[in-house]
């Protein structure tokens, strides 16, 4: 019931005001939530007021598999990836214990995640530069194609 999703984003959310956005960067995802009031601070910029590094050496593709491939990462980026994974049911799969197909799952899992980090960050890019530049930040480009 600890891993359980939904009860965690409950939880966190039970403790964060409706809309709330980190005051130093405005991002509303990886928010700490504050003992002692305002401000309400992402996880990186918390790290930050406290003198902690804001970053992390992400093992993306699994410790027990890739022990030495690591990223530096924006914590809050770390601790995302690691809730993707309990949210997909991903962090109790087993330990490959050297197989090779199953060494293969952690590499591919860890660069799916990576993706999906990506295409979220493309995102909040996108909703900041259309609320700095309005609506016509993005000038034209290429029409879909109609598949
Ligand atoms: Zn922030």
């Amino acid at each position: 019931m600890r891993d359980d999703p939904v009860l965690r984003a409950a939880t966190r959310a039970a403790r964060l005001p409706i809309g709330a956005a980190c005051a130093v960067c405005g991002r509303m995802a990886a928010l700490v939530p504050s003992r002692n009031g305002p401000p309400i601070l992402c996880q990186d910029h918390d790290r930050q007021r406290r003198g902690v590094s804001d970053r992390d050496i992400g093992h993306v593709a699994r410790r027990r598999s890739f022990g030495s491939l690591t990223v530096l990462m924006p914590a809050s980026a770390n601790e995302r990836i690691e809730d993707m994974r309990r949210d997909l049911g991903l962090a109790d799969t087993p330990d490959p214990l050297g197989d090779p197909l199953l060494v293969h799952a952690d590499y591919l899992e860890g660069r799916a995640l990576i993706d999906l980090l990506f295409a979220d960050h493309l995102r909040q890019l996108e909703a900041h530069l259309r609320t700095t530049f309005g609506d016509r930040y993005f000038e034209g480009g290429p029409e879909a194609p109609i598949v």
